[in-house]
């Protein structure tokens, strides 16, 4: 049998040939080919001439093909194929520490359910996530829910979390709520204290500071375990009052860091005053965030902890209760501060904010938070491009919005179909037209259309306007933006995009005919030419237009709340909410609803 007639060795040829060529701009290159296909398969190495033959001709037949075609073919035969590209474009963040002395990574995002989640939990989330996922490890969601006074958790928050995440693209293997490990805490609260690792202070917290900030142990220190463990029974049976009684982790009295000292583990919360969202009064003895967390990385086998290097004097906190507890100490990487200008990152402002109308919600476009930015079309994948291609990394790193934008629009513009809208419209009147005319704009500029052995092949299809001049004056009235009609000059010509080029002849102002900017109403103008090509080298201005008629109302929430209204063409009528779009000449944006009429928010330029 000739290679030629061999149907797998012809099909596995033409894989490589389109995946190679879809990785270089549409050209896949034979060499490469021939290398991978007498890698896979040895014993062609004797038919090398051949097979090269053929590897040249089904390149070309591949190379044929617009990029378009081919990713088309890819994803329809082969669509892991595109995905293992993908997973290996992405694997850029530097290795994890020890990797290899575990036998299963596991990495934890553990948030405090007290708000929704913003941009500044991405970095955790996004590295912990990816790094578990890099290496077929596990990656788990931890509420850390253990502070029903301060930082109270609130039930709607679990759910929106985990929505969030689930929108990311980072969705936990597994998932633990701290709030019903309480038993678990206060087993290890208890070998500690009776082991003489830990003890109950019940000293004023104010003589306690004194103590601790002169280097000196206080009275309680030096209890027998018995006593200690007499007084943890008396917290838990509510023999002491809030803040009369709290566990602490023995440390170093002398340790240069006095926030290290003998730090607290667990303290009373008055169950009635302060009841918990999930548990209610059950308890009245809490974990503080040291010892809930400790014991958990711990016990549920998390083998690395990525979080920001605030956490660092942590680290050395629960070190201390590591040893008492004869554990090792995850490997962690502690990376620096990222800052997004410009977004308001506090939690106890957006809750507040949202609380008291100021926001009008959760998703309101002025906030950071995920669901903001889902609201506006920011996409899951531009956050997360961004916050890898920035690492983990310690030195701190100030990104703004045109950075994350930035990210987005590389995401949105291949794949956004273009409209016109008409903000703010003003009615333009173009006399003298000479025909009817038939408006043919593609819904995306570089896929239109492509000519294929001599057929015409339409992928993306076009919105189609019949301009057709009135019977008596011959002319067609269309909306524009206020901002063009106030930019045009008189005398000059300008060019309707796609369409025809006119020259704008008379504003009218409310006051009559004049310049009076603000005040425009109208805008005369006749017909100059068609072609573009006469007009393109004078860099005319062009402008975006909508036939009177064919116009569909349209509101644009801008990320300042502003409200920009006006027209979108007549074909935005069918599109669905969730639709990422982009308005020509004014941006991107996703189309929130629309019945009747187009609500839309704005992504960025
Ligand atoms: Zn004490």
């Amino acid at each position: 049998m000739t290679l030629e007639n061999d149907k797998d060795l012809r099909e596995l040829v033409r894989k490589a040939a389109l995946l190679n060529a879809v990785q270089h701009g549409g050209k896949a290159q034979a060499g490469a080919i021939v290398g991978r296909i007498i890698g896979e398969k040895q014993e062609l190495k004797t038919k090398a001439k051949e097979l090269s033959r053929l590897i040249r001709k089904i390149v070309d037949e591949v190379n044929n093909l617009s990029i378009e075609e081919q990713k088309g073919i890819v994803e329809e035969k082969w669509p892991e194929a595109l995905k293992k590209e993908k997973v290996e474009e992405e694997r850029r963040l530097p290795p994890l520490p020890n990797a290899d002395k575990y036998t299963q990574i596991v990495t934890r995002f553990s948030p405090n359910p007290d708000c929704v989640l913003h941009l500044g939990s991405a970095r955790a989330i996004i590295l912990s996530h990816e790094y578990a996922r890099l290496y077929k490890g596990k990656f788990i969601l931890r509420f850390e829910d253990t502070d029903p006074k301060v930082k109270k958790p609130v039930l709607e928050f679990y759910d929106r979390i985990r929505e969030d995440l689930d929108w990311l693209g980072c969705k936990a293997d597994e998932e633990y709520i701290q709030s019903d490990r309480l038993p678990i805490y206060y087993e290890y609260a208890e070998r500690l204290l009776r082991e003489g690792n830990a003890y109950v202070c019940t000293c004023q917290p104010e003589q306690f500071r004194k103590k601790t900030l002169s280097r000196e142990p206080c009275d309680c220190r030096s209890l027998s375990a018995e006593a200690n463990l007499e007084r943890w029974q008396r917290m838990l049976e509510g023999g002491y009052d809030e803040g009369e009684a709290v566990v602490r982790v023995k440390t170093d009295v002398e340790h240069p860091n006095p926030a290290v000292r003998d730090w607290p583990a667990l303290r009373i919360i008055d169950p009635a005053k302060y009841p918990h969202p999930r548990v209610g009064s059950k308890y009245r003895v809490w974990p503080l965030y040291n010892m809930a967390a400790g014991v958990d990385d711990h016990l549920l086998g998390i083998t690395h902890v990525i979080r920001g290097k605030e956490h660092l004097t942590n680290q050395v906190r629960q070190e201390y209760m590591y040893r008492h507890l004869g554990w090792k100490y995850p490997e962690t990487i502690h990376y620096g501060r990222l800052k997004i200008t410009g977004a308001s990152l506090s939690k106890s402002k957006i809750v507040q904010g949202v609380r008291e109308g100021v926001y009008t919600g959760w998703d309101d476009p002025r906030l950071a938070t995920f669901a903001a930015l889902r609201k506006r079309g920011i996409t899951p994948d531009s956050i997360k491009k961004m916050i890898i291609d920035v690492g983990p990394k310690t030195a701190d790193v100030t990104l703004s919005w045109e950075n994350l934008y930035a990210y987005n629009r590389k995401i949105l513009d291949p794949q956004s179909n273009r409209y016109f809208f008409v903000s703010n419209p003003v009615e333009l009147r173009v006399n003298n037209i000479p025909r009817v005319f038939e408006a043919k704009l593609p819904l995306h500029p570089e896929k239109g259309e492509f000519t294929k052995r001599f057929v015409k092949v339409t992928l993306r299809g076009f919105r189609e306007y019949t301009i057709t001049p009135d019977y008596e004056d011959q002319s067609v009235t269309f909306w524009i933006a206020r901002k063009d009609a106030e930019a045009v000059e008189l005398g000059k010509v300008i060019r309707l995009m796609e369409l025809f080029n006119i020259q704008v002849q008379v504003k009218y102002t409310v006051s009559g005919i004049g310049i009076d900017r603000e005040k425009i109403v109208a805008l005369e103008a006749f017909f100059v030419s068609e072609s573009y090509e006469e007009v393109r080298k004078a860099k005319v201005q062009l402008i975006h237009w909508i036939p009177v008629g064919q116009e569909y109302p349209c509101e644009v929430i801008m990320p300042d709340f502003a409200s920009n209204k006006g027209f979108a063409e007549s074909a935005c009528e069918k599109l669905k909410p969730d639709t990422l779009i982009q308005f020509e000449r004014f941006g991107f944006v996703r189309v929130d609803k629309n019945d009747a009429k187009l609500t839309a928010y704005y992504a960025h330029k």
